[in-house]
C-alpha cells in the first residue's frame, strides 16, 4: 500500500489535523538531546491520536502492513529511545491527558500524555497528597518515567517502584489489563499483586517494544509537613560512604545523593564559581513534621561530622531553588549549559561506589573531559545495599571532537564498570544493553517479544534486538 493510502486510513481513525506525513513535520522529530552520539531518523507519519480506541486502531493497520510504530510521551528520554530508526510511525500521545484522581485510594490514573508539571497541578486541591517526581524535566510524561522506573530524590525511603496497573494495547490490537483490573467485579484497578504473575512488570521496562500504554494507575504519597534540603561536604569520596549507608539504614531521609563535582561541572551546574577545588558533597532531602525534620537533621550532621563531613549551610537562594525543583513549580533544566550531559546510569552495591567514581574520573582524565558530576544514590529496598549510579558529563555536542571523546568514555566506562561488577544497567537502552550477553534470561526476553510482537513493529532497533 503506498504512502498516501496509509496515510490517509490512519486520517480516518484521528482526523485530518492529526496526523502528517510532510517532511517539515518529521523534522523534530529525527533526533533527541544525543543527536551527535545517536544517529537521527525521520519517521515516515506523526500521528496524536486522543483515545485507547484510537490507538487500537492504528496498531491494527501497523501490524496489517508491518509499519513499525514508536511510542512517544515527551521525547525527552536521553538515548535515542523515541527515534524511529526504522522509520515509520510516530506516536506522539501528548493529547492523552485524563487525570483522575481518587483521594480516599491514593491513587491517580493518567493518560500517557500527562506530565509531570499536570498531575502536580492536579493534585494542588489535594495539598495533602503528592506524586513523587524525579529530577527530570517537568515536561516528562509520568507514566513513560514510572514505567521505566525512574529515579527520584525520594528514593532511599520510597524506592522508585510507583506504577500499579495499567491498561495496554497490545501489537495486535487487543487490550491487556494488568493486576486487579483483571478480576471480575474489582472494587477497582489498584492491585498488581493478584491472580499469578504481575504483568505490569513484564510491560513496565521495555522501552515501547511491546506494546501501548494508554493508562497507569499509580500511588499517591502522603505531603510531608515540611521538606528540608541540606549540602554536607565531606574530605574525600570514600567518607561519604558510611553516613549514606547509616542514614538509609536508620531511616533518617527520603534521599541522600553522595556526589562529586569536577570544578567546572560545579560551575556549570550550580553557577559558581568559588570553589577550585573537587567538590565531595552529600545532599540530603529531610522530610516529615517539623520536629521529625529537626530530630533527623541533628542525626544527619552528628554522623556527618564523626566523618569529617560539615554542614555546607548554602545561602537561602539555593535552597530555595533546590525546592522549587523538588516541588516542581518550574522544569528542571540544571547541567544543560554546555549543551549536552552524558550519563552511564546503573545499579551496583553502595560498597562499590567509590571504585565506580574512581573508574569514572581515570577514564575523564584520559579523555580530556574535565566536567565530571559523579552521583549514587542508596536506593530502598536497600537488600544487597541496592545504590543507582551516574557518572555524568557535561559537553559540547557542537564539537566534533568532543563528540569523539564521548563515545570513547562511554565504552571505557561501560567495560571498566562491567570489570568492576554492578548488578545491571539503569534501562534498556540500545548500544547500552545487549540481550546476547544475558544468557537464558536474555534469550526468554527475545522470545517474549516475539511472541507478542510476531511482526517487530513495536520500536524495532531497540533491545531486546531479534
Ligand atoms: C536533563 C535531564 C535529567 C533527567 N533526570 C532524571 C532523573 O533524575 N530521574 C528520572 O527519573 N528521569 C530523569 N530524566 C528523564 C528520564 O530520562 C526519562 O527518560 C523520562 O522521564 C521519560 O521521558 P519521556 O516522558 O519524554 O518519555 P519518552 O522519551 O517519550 O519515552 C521514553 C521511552 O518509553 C517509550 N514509551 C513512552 N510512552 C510509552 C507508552 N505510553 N507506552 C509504551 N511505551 C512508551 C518510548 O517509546 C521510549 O522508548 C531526565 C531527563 C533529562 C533530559
Amino acid at each position: 500500500m503506498s504512502k498516501p493510502e496509509i496515510t490517509s486510513k490512519l486520517a480516518k481513525i484521528v482526523g485530518e489535523e492529526h496526523i502528517s506525513d510532510d517532511l517539515a513535520d518529521m523534522i523534530p522529530y529525527e533526533r533527541d538531546d544525543q543527536f551527535p552520539i545517536v544517529v537521527p531518523h525521520r519517521p515516515d507519519y506523526v500521528i496524536q491520536p486522543a483515545t485507547t480506541e484510537e490507538i487500537q486502531q492504528i496498531v491494527r493497520i501497523a501490524n496489517e502492513y508491518k509499519i513499525p510504530v514508536v511510542p512517544f510521551a515527551a521525547g525527552i528520554n536521553r538515548k535515542g529511545l523515541c527515534i524511529a530508526t526504522h522509520g515509520g510511525i510516530l506516536l506522539d500521545m501528548r493529547r492523552m491527558t485524563h487525570i483522575e484522581i481518587d483521594e480516599e485510594m491514593m491513587i491517580a490514573k493518567i493518560g500517557p500524555g500527562v506530565n509531570f508539571t499536570q498531575l502536580v497541578v492536579a493534585l494542588n486541591k489535594y495539598p495533602h497528597l503528592r506524586c513523587l517526581t524525579p529530577d527530570a524535566p517537568a515536561t516528562a510524561s509520568v507514566l513513560a518515567n514510572y514505567m521505566l522506573r525512574g529515579i527520584y530524590p525520594t528514593a532511599t525511603r520510597y524506592g522508585i517502584d510507583h506504577l500499579i496497573t495499567m491498561e495496554i494495547v497490545l501489537p495486535n490490537g487487543k487490550i491487556l489489563d494488568t493486576g486487579s483490573a483483571a478480576t471480575p467485579n474489582s472494587p477497582g484497578p489498584y492491585c498488581g499483586i493478584v491472580n499469578g504473575p504481575d504483568l505490569a512488570k513484564l510491560f513496565q521496562a521495555n522501552v515501547g517494544t511491546m506494546g501501548v500504554a494508554t493508562e497507569g494507575r499509580i500511588r499517591l504519597y502522603p505531603m510531608p509537613e515540611k521538606i528540608e534540603i541540606r549540602m554536607i561536604r565531606f574530605p574525600n569520596f570514600q567518607s561519604m560512604i558510611d553516613p549514606a549507608k547509616q542514614y538509609t539504614l536508620q531511616n533518617l531521609v527520603a534521599g541522600v545523593w553522595v556526589m562529586t563535582f569536577a570544578p567546572l561541572a560545579l560551575e556549570l551546574f550550580m553557577n559558581t564559581k568559588n570553589i577550585t577545588e573537587e567538590l565531595f558533597a552529600a545532599l540530603v532531602f529531610l522530610e516529615g513534621t517539623r520536629e521529625e525534620v529537626a530530630e533527623q537533621k541533628s542525626r544527619v550532621l552528628q554522623i556527618a561530622e564523626a566523618a569529617g563531613g560539615e554542614d555546607m549551610n548554602f545561602p537561602d537562594f539555593m535552597e530555595k531553588e533546590f525546592l522549587l525543583d523538588h516541588r516542581y513549580m518550574r522544569s528542571f533544566i540544571r547541567g544543560w549549559r554546555k549543551g549536552n550531559l552524558w550519563g552511564c546510569s546503573c545499579y551496583g552495591p553502595l560498597k562499590n561506589v567509590t571504585k565506580y567514581y574512581e573508574a569514572s574520573k581515570k577514564f575523564c582524565q584520559k579523555n580530556d573531559l574535565d566536567t565530571l558530576h559523579f552521583e549514587a544514590l542508596p536506593m530502598h529496598p536497600f537488600h544487597g545495599e541496592l545504590t543507582y549510579i551516574d557518572p555524568c558529563v557535561m559537553w559540547d555536542g557542537g564539537k566534533p571532537e568532543e563528540v569523539e571523546l564521548v563515545r570513547q568514555l562511554a565504552k571505557d566506562i561501560r567495560a571498566s564498570f562491567l570489570d568492576i561488577g554492578i548488578y545491571g544497567f539503569f534501562r534498556a537502552f540500545p548500544g547500552v544493553v545487549n540481550s546476547q550477553e544475558l544468557g537464558m534470561y536474555g534469550e526468554i526476553w527475545r522470545k517474549i517479544k516475539q511472541l507478542i510482537d510476531p511482526n517487530n513493529i513495536m520500536n524495532p532497533g531497540k533491545p531486546p534486538l531479534p
